[in-house]
């Protein structure tokens, strides 16, 4: 049977806006000594705004926004959603006779006849496209049009206000390791990382990669220990699942990754993290 202090412990963790899923998981918290975070969504808004525009070719900047606002139409993703907003206008979705979305790369359609790309490094090399490497921080979002490199545009995301703080808190509450796994560009999740006091960043990871990072981690450790992954849930409802206890940001999370997690932080803030730590302690206290 359930002993009754679980129930007063997932109760309050309600109160804080925590949602969990069962009592062994708040159980489970107890025993955490790694905490894996996914950045974007996660430590950062998620919350994108263009900051610059650049042809790299014949065509203008403003036509530079254009095709990769087209090839962004359908994306639910925070970067397609910034350069919508950039280009205002409206769109001839007509025009659109194509479209991929490719986890972890960018997109991929067929705008008024041209081929289009739009994403990272990554996908313009493994359409061999060269493509110019900006001096600025920032995520890249490269453009080329049939097979020709058209320009970039760069989009800034903010550290989220409580994310500092969580992370030096956990390092008090006898966290051994924070990590951090993400898709972007290694000098953004580098400078992150630094800025945040994380132990350990990983960039340029694909979906599965971010896996195979736990993976590892699960093997290095002790097997009394647990991993915590804490993600928004675009694209990391497998590393969600793999966790000991997957934790999903309620507020901008895909409702895929809400249903995938172990535990749901309905406000968005990393703090809550430390929260739920603090009330599984008390909450084993209370029951034996
Ligand atoms: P993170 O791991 O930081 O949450 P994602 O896995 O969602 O990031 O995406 C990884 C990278 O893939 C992004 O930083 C971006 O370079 C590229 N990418 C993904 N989706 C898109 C998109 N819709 N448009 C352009 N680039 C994208
Ligand atoms: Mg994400």
């Amino acid at each position: 049977s359930i002993p009754l202090g679980f129930f007063g412990g997932i109760g309050a963790a309600s109160k804080s806006g925590i949602l969990v899923k069962g009592s062994n998981y708040l159980e489970a918290l107890n025993d955490v000594k790694y905490v894996v975070f996914d950045k974007t969504g996660t430590l950062t808004k998620g919350v994108f705004q263009v900051t610059k525009i650049q042809a790299v070719s014949n065509i203008s900047d403003k036509d530079v926004l254009k095709y990769a606002a087209y090839a962004e139409l359908h994306s639910n993703h925070p970067i397609a959603e910034s350069i919508r907003e950039a280009f205002k206008e409206a769109i001839d979705e007509q025009l659109i006779t194509k479209y991929e979305e490719i986890s972890g790369y960018g997109i991929k359609a067929n705008i008024a006849g041209k081929e289009v790309l739009a994403g990272n490094s990554k996908l313009m090399k493994q359409h061999d496209i060269s493509f110019v490497e900006p001096g600025e921080i920032g995520t890249i979002v490269h453009l080329a049009i049939d097979n020709l490199y058209a320009g970039y545009i760069i989009i800034s995301d903010e550290v989220k206000d409580d994310a500092e703080s969580a992370i030096q808190s956990l390092k008090k509450l006898g966290i051994k390791r924070t990590v951090m796994l993400t898709g972007d560009a290694r000098n953004v999740g580098k400078l992150i990382g630094q800025r945040l006091t994380i132990d350990e960043v990983h960039t340029e990871l694909l979906p599965h990669n971010k896996v195979e990072e736990i993976e590892k981690l699960d093997q290095q450790k002790h097997p009394k220990e647990k991993i915590i992954f804490v993600g928004d849930g675009i694209n990391d409802t497998p590393v969600l699942a793999r966790a000991d206890v997957g934790i999903a940001m309620g507020g901008l999370g895909s409702d895929a990754a809400i249903e995938a997690a172990d535990i749901v932080i309905m406000t968005d803030e990393p703090s809550k993290i430390v929260t739920a730590i603090k009330l599984a302690k008390r909450t084993r206290k209370i029951v034996w």
